[in-house]
Formats: C-alpha cells, sequence, structure tokens
C-alpha cells in the first residue's frame, strides 16, 4: 500500500484561486503546509497559503523547484499543461494523474471519452471545418451550440445556432477553431454529482446537486435535487462509473442535463472541487474541500451526510457596481454564512465568493439565500 501523506506534511497546490483557497483551509485546518503556483501573486489561495510562487505554467524550472519542496501536488485548476504535471509527476505524486487533466481540459477529448466509455452524453459531433459544422447541423438538427474544444468555461467560446444564416457568423465567433457541435437540450433541470474517490478506491458523494445558471454561470445551487429514485440512482452510477474510468484520485463533478421523461446526459466533467459543492464546507459532515485533501494524501474519506437543508447563492462582481455590497444585511439573518475570496477587484461576472443559508427545508433554504443576496445590494 502506498504510504499516506500525513498531517505536517506540504501540499502543493497548481493554480490560485478560490477552489485553492478553500482547500487551504481545510488543509491548513488538518495540519498541513500548502504552496500555491501560479502566474499571479497576491492571490486567493496565496493569501492562506505558506508559500506562494508565481510563475507561468511552462516554466519548468520553476515547476520543478515548487514540486521539490512539497510531498504532493494537486490542483484547483484543470488548464494546467501537460508538461507541468508530467514535470511535476518526476518529483512527487500527482493527485489526480495528468491523465484526468488531459481528457478534463478538452472538451472535445471528455466527449469522446464519455461516449466511448458508454456514458450516457449530450448528442455532439467534432467540427473542425465549416463543411463539418454543415453536416453536423444537418444530423443533430436546430437548434445546436457550437462550443470549442479546449480551454472554456462559464458559457465563454459558445454560440447557439438556430437557422442557417447563424452558421457562419458562430463559427466566425469562436475563431474558427477545432470544436463540438451539440444538439440544444431543452432540459427540465441542470443538476450534478460532486464525488471523490481515495487512493485505495473508496469512493463517495454528496447526492445530486440542483444548479440553476444565469447568463451561462453557475447562480444558486441546492442539495437533495428534487429527481426520481431511479435518476438519482442513475446519476450516483454514472459519477462512480467516470471516476472509475479515469482513475481518480481525489474531488470530481459530473454535471448533467435532466430532460424531459427522466433522461440524463452528462454535460461536463471538472475534475477538482466545483463550486456546486460549496455548500458542504458548511452544511455537510465532511466538505469538498477536505475530502480533497484526505484523498491526495492517501487517507479515509470522511463521511458526506448533508447536516441540514441548505443552498449556495455565488456573489458575482456585478453586485460591486454601486459600491461595497452592505454585508450587514445580509448578515442580519442568523442562518447566512458569508465566504468572500479575497479577490482585489470586482469585475462583472467574476466570481467574488458566496453565500450559503440553512432553513427547514430546501425551499426554505434556498429563499433565505437568494434573499440575503438581495439584501446586499443597497436600493
Ligand atoms: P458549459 O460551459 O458547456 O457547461 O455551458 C454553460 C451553460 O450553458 C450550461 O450549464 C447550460 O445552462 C447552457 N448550455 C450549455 N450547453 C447546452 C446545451 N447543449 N443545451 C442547452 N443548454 C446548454
Amino acid at each position: 500500500m502506498t504510504k499516506p501523506i500525513l498531517p505536517g506534511a506540504t501540499i502543493g497546490v497548481l493554480g490560485s484561486g478560490q477552489l485553492g483557497r478553500m482547500f487551504a483551509v481545510a488543509a491548513r485546518r488538518m495540519g498541513y503546509r500548502v504552496h500555491t503556483y501560479s502566474p499571479a501573486e497576491d492571490t486567493p489561495t496565496g493569501h492562506l497559503s505558506d508559500r506562494e510562487v508565481k510563475a507561468a505554467y511552462d516554466d519548468l524550472a520553476a515547476v520543478e523547484e515548487f514540486v521539490r519542496r512539497v510531498d504532493v501536488v494537486t490542483f484547483e485548476f484543470e488548464n494546467v499543461l501537460s508538461d507541468t504535471t508530467e514535470c511535476a509527476a518526476r518529483h512527487a505524486p500527482v493527485r489526480p494523474g495528468g491523465g484526468v487533466l488531459h481528457v478534463c481540459q478538452h472538451r472535445r477529448r471528455e466527449k469522446n471519452f464519455l461516449y466511448d466509455h458508454g456514458f450516457p452524453v449530450t448528442p455532439f459531433r467534432n467540427v473542425d471545418s465549416f463543411d463539418d459544422l454543415e453536416r453536423a447541423v444537418a444530423e443533430l438538427g436546430y437548434p445546436a451550440v457550437l462550443k470549442t474544444a479546449g480551454f472554456g468555461y462559464d458559457g465563454k467560446g459558445q454560440a447557439v445556432v438556430r437557422s442557417a444564416e447563424d452558421l457562419r457568423p458562430a463559427w466566425e465567433s469562436i475563431g474558427e477553431v477545432e470544436a463540438v457541435l451539440e444538439a440544444f437540450v431543452e432540459f427540465e433541470r441542470e443538476v450534478s454529482v460532486v464525488a471523490a474517490r481515495g487512493l485505495d478506491g473508496d469512493f463517495c458523494h454528496w447526492g445530486v446537486v440542483e444548479n440553476e445558471h444565469s447568463n451561462h454561470i453557475l447562480d444558486v445551487s441546492t442539495p437533495d435535487a428534487p429527481v426520481s429514485d431511479s435518476v438519482r440512482a442513475l446519476a450516483v452510477e454514472v459519477a462512480h462509473g467516470i471516476l472509475e474510468a479515469l482513475d481518480v484520485v481525489g474531488v470530481l463533478c459530473v454535471e448533467f442535463f435532466l430532460a424531459p421523461g427522466d433522461r440524463l446526459m452528462v454535460n461536463e466533467l471538472a475534475p477538482r472541487p466545483h463550486n456546486s459543492g460549496h455548500f458542504t464546507f458548511d452544511a455537510s459532515l465532511t466538505s469538498q474541500f477536505e475530502q480533497q485533501v484526505r484523498a491526495v494524501c492517501g487517507l479515509p474519506l470522511g463521511g458526506t451526510d448533508l447536516l441540514r437543508p441548505a443552498s449556495m447563492v455565488n456573489l458575482l462582481g456585478d453586485l460591486w457596481a454601486n459600491g461595497e455590497p452592505d454585508w450587514r444585511a445580509a448578515l442580519a439573518d442568523p442562518a447566512v454564512k458569508l465566504h468572500l475570496y479575497g479577490k482585489a477587484q470586482a469585475k462583472p461576472g467574476r466570481k467574488m465568493g458566496h453565500l450559503v443559508a440553512f432553513g427547514s427545508d430546501r425551499a426554505e433554504a434556498r429563499r433565505r439565500a437568494i434573499a440575503a443576496r438581495n439584501a446586499l445590494v443597497k436600493r
């Protein structure tokens, strides 16, 4: 058996955003040291780390120097280059392995992986040219969504096509690059399963979470989604199968569309703690961040029970449009928890923090979370 990496050891995190920050909170609470590496400084993760290294991901000499001073490497940002993870893996275990990143950082590879393994996935076609796009739309029909194959998130690099006139502008808008065309799914709900797999293959999950998006960005996440037992069981089975097939060590989130008739389809994967699992920090026996620490350090996984009904709302930079939000007003509800990521500049669409609210049931928790966010903006 591989030896566990015990408290007192140092965990290296590639990436320095809010996911790394919450990971660092969990790691430090358990007595680990945290080093973070990214091209930025004064970062959300850096604020809570023992060491913050500012260097480019392709500066392999800097990567090597970073990795030599840590006991294990994980990441909070999946667009780290393969060269970087391969370089890191020569000096310390990288968990999850670079192969997981390779699949998940590229939409087309990810979709083909899912399809080839028989997981239910949104109907799609690979597109490399305008001719491919015309052929793909003839097969999938309108409306459809054209998405760049790599490095897209929160709806970036996407264009909806509703008729033949949209094809040329859509192809130009994504930069005429390698892409996929997906059928547009008239979903009833979006749900996700945040799950984790330990070094010994142990599996756990936080149930099915309901996600509401606004402008392609996650807005509200509420655990214990109102889905049928069979959908719940299938969503968890698919998540388990994906973590096994990718040999994941750590947390991975599977985002699904649920279409009428209980048709469940994977939309995308995030090979790390995910925004739809932020509620676990306050509301679950073990948070997704602590689980990531446990998994990458080879410790047993913790329980994932939901302690009480909860709901999470994101705080985007738009809330700062008329000055600093009114934190006192949001916290006037004693069942509300505030998380801020320490980002210096609020920009529209930028994730600055989130609120978690509790309630006697999920609907009440959701109402209170939204009411607290509304109270932030002075009228
Ligand atoms: P993505 O970045 O691919 O997860 O897309 C962001 C959001 O856009 C999703 O959460 C959906 O709300 C919407 N979306 C993306 N792809 C589709 C699709 N094929 N059909 C319907 N809605 C979509």
